[in-house]
């Protein structure tokens, strides 16, 4: 048997193995019975590899996460000299250097005001931290009535409990909700509906009226307003103005109310700044980050907040004001020693200048598609670009959700060498920053085809 043979049949065993023992996430598994899962055998820059040699173009970061490539040389460095000093220890009563020197880089990084940093190991943990965290402030400082979250329309936050509450994507919480909290929805300032001639400064404006009315009737009620800045990215890619940011920073402060700022997904550069929070000149009470901080390559999340909300916690142990929570592996030395190669790459590469010509890039071939009779929008918010199509371009009437025409979609695309992972019928390209122009032309090219394919019928 030749080697090329030996590695098709490793690939289809790997397959059938993982039919028997895995359950994959996000995934009606009876799914892979059409479209098994592809086994792969590396990965290098932007580009995944499989045991046949095949490649596939990493449109998506592997769900958002990696920022600087694949195997990544100067991440793989920082791992492997971590890796001969310390791969682990508790984080009560002990810390480690790697922690210590990220914790003062974030610091120093996030907006004004956020001082602290408290560790977990996932985006969703972060999320159950931060309002955690804030239902707690206000009861040490005496108000223990404030045990609501104001949420926006189509938000996404993580998948345990708390996080799911306090999200709005129905696919993913409708099921669920006689386990969680009720919390207060405020509609969402996604820019796609705005009215003709409306701008998008004008559209989310307008939209932070109920919000400020919620505000204004619960606030003696509410701990906190969540939001993900800019870019409601589980949402499919919904995008709003930075003025509604700058309006709800405002609000909260009259209104005695904290801001959690999710930028999971948002932040370390996606939007264009280091963090969306910049584009409104804003400092939330606590920031969620994870995802993108350690370039994509293990799973560590932080919840950056002020010394105001700090202070509230120190007190004498009796007094029972201490943040009980904790995760195994929170502050992993490995996670923070590839979290610091990563902001290293930022400090020295200049990397948020560099992403403005990819991104322009990166929209100037994209909006190409916007001519397509079925294309409503082509939306783009720094280095994520985002295609909707329907099946009425004016009316902007969905196709039935049951067609999963944005699976015909995952499907050529995989066929011709590229990861796509349409949000139901909005295909989007949040690529790694090293992404070449060669390479996002494939990307544009494969996205135009398969919107061909799965609206011709
Ligand atoms: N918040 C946002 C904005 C996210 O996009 C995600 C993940 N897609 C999460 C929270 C949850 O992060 P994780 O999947 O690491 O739990």
């Amino acid at each position: 048997m030749n080697e090329h043979q030996q590695q098709l049949d490793r690939s289809a065993a790997l397959a059938a193995r993982d039919s028997r023992v895995l359950w994959h996430p996000c995934t009606q598994m009876k799914d892979h019975e059409t479209l098994p899962p592809i086994a792969i055998k590396r990965g290098s820059g932007v580009w995944l590899e499989d045991f046949d040699g095949k490649r596939y173009l990493d449109a998506i970061s592997s769900w958002w996460v990696n920022l600087f490539g694949h195997a990544n040389p100067r991440i793989n460095a920082a791992l492997h000299d971590q890796l001969h000093l310390l791969e682990h220890v508790i984080f009560a009563g002990f810390t480690h250097e790697p922690a210590v020197r990220l914790s003062e880089q974030l610091v120093a990084l996030t907006p004004p005001g956020l001082t602290r940093c408290f560790f977990a190991d996932n985006g969703s943990a972060a999320v159950e931290v931060a309002i955690k965290m804030s239902f707690h402030y206000w009861r040490n400082h005496g108000k223990p009535g404030k045990t609501r979250f104001i949420t926006l329309a189509n938000s996404y936050h993580g998948e345990t409990l708390g996080a799911l509450a306090v999200g709005n994507v129905d696919l993913y919480k409708s099921l669920y909700k006689p386990l969680l909290m009720e919390v207060l929805t405020a509609p969402s300032p996604d820019c796609y509906f705005c009215s003709p001639g409306e701008s998008w400064e004008q559209h989310s404006v307008k939209m932070f009226e109920r919000m400020e009315r919620m505000l204004e009737d619960h606030a003696d009620q509410v701990a906190a307003v969540i939001v993900e800045p800019l870019v409601q990215c589980a949402g499919g890619m919904r995008m709003y103005h930075a003025a509604y940011l700058a309006r709800l920073r405002e609000a909260c402060n009259r209104h005695g109310v904290h801001l959690i700022a999710d930028e999971i997904a948002v932040g370390f550069g996606r939007t264009g700044t280091m963090f969306a929070c910049e584009q409104a000149g804003i400092s939330p009470d606590f920031m969620c980050l994870s995802k993108g901080l350690t370039g994509g390559y293990l799973p560590l999340s932080v919840v950056v907040t002020t010394d105001d909300v700090y202070a509230a916690f120190y007190d004498d142990y009796a007094k029972l004001t201490a943040f009980l929570h904790s995760h195994s592996y929170t502050g992993n030395p490995l996670a923070c020693a590839a979290a610091l190669a990563t902001l290293d790459i930022f400090a020295t590469e200049s990397i948020i200048e560099r992403n403005r010509t990819t991104a322009a890039y990166l929209g100037r071939r994209s909006r190409e598609l916007a001519n397509h009779p079925h294309v409503t929008e082509v939306r783009q918010c720094g280095m994520i670009v985002a295609i909707e199509f329907a099946k009425d371009k004016r009316s902007r009437e969905p196709y039935p959700w049951t067609e999963r025409r944005g699976r015909r979609i995952y499907g050529h695309a995989l066929a011709e060498g590229v990861l796509l992972r349409p949000i139901g019928d909005v295909v989007y390209f949040m690529p790694p920053y090293t992404v070449n122009e060669a390479e996002i032309d494939l990307m544009v090219r494969i996205a135009a085809e398969g919107i061909e394919l799965a609206t011709c019928d």
